[in-house]
């Protein structure tokens, strides 16, 4: 199988940036695979996990909102925020998912609450446990 070159880039650093069989990332429409040879293609990312395989060996970061597009064998992934799996402070996501819960409840019952900015860090927070709980 060829090879691809995934790029996983947030505003503080290059997170990934190698060559590698398969990339598997959640879009804005629904998760995407991407082999090499695909076509040109552009998709929003949402909070979810992102998987690429290189020589049998499978890594598994959790990814938050941003792009990628796939040119010539090439992946390039821009998001706000990411870190692997083995890297996620499960305690910090169970205190930012409290907080949202809070924050959605407050919006239900006083409304000062940006309920959009609280329902996203409750999806960041949901996926960041659910990932760093996954056992495979
Ligand atoms: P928190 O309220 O705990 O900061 P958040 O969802 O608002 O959570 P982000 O804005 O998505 O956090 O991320 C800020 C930075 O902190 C990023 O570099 C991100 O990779 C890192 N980060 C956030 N939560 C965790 C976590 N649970 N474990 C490891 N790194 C995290």
């Amino acid at each position: 199988m060829g090879k691809l070159h995934l790029e996983v880039v947030t505003p503080e650093k290059v997170m990934v940036s190698q060559d590698v069989d398969i990339v598997v990332a959640p879009g804005s429409l629904g998760e995407f695979g991407i082999l090499e040879g695909h076509v040109p293609f552009l998709s929003g990312i949402v909070a979810g996990e992102l998987r690429y395989t290189s020589d049998s060996q499978t890594e598994r970061l959790v990814v938050t909102t941003g792009f990628a597009e796939v040119s010539e064998n090439r992946v390039s992934v821009l998001v706000d925020a990411a870190e692997r799996a083995a890297e996620i402070d499960v305690e910090r996501a169970r205190r930012a998912l409290e907080r949202a819960k809070e924050r959605l409840a407050r919006q239900r019952e006083v409304g000062d609450v940006d309920f959009l900015r609280a329902e996203a860090a409750l999806k960041r927070a949901i996926v960041r446990i659910r990932v760093a709980e996954k056992k495979t």
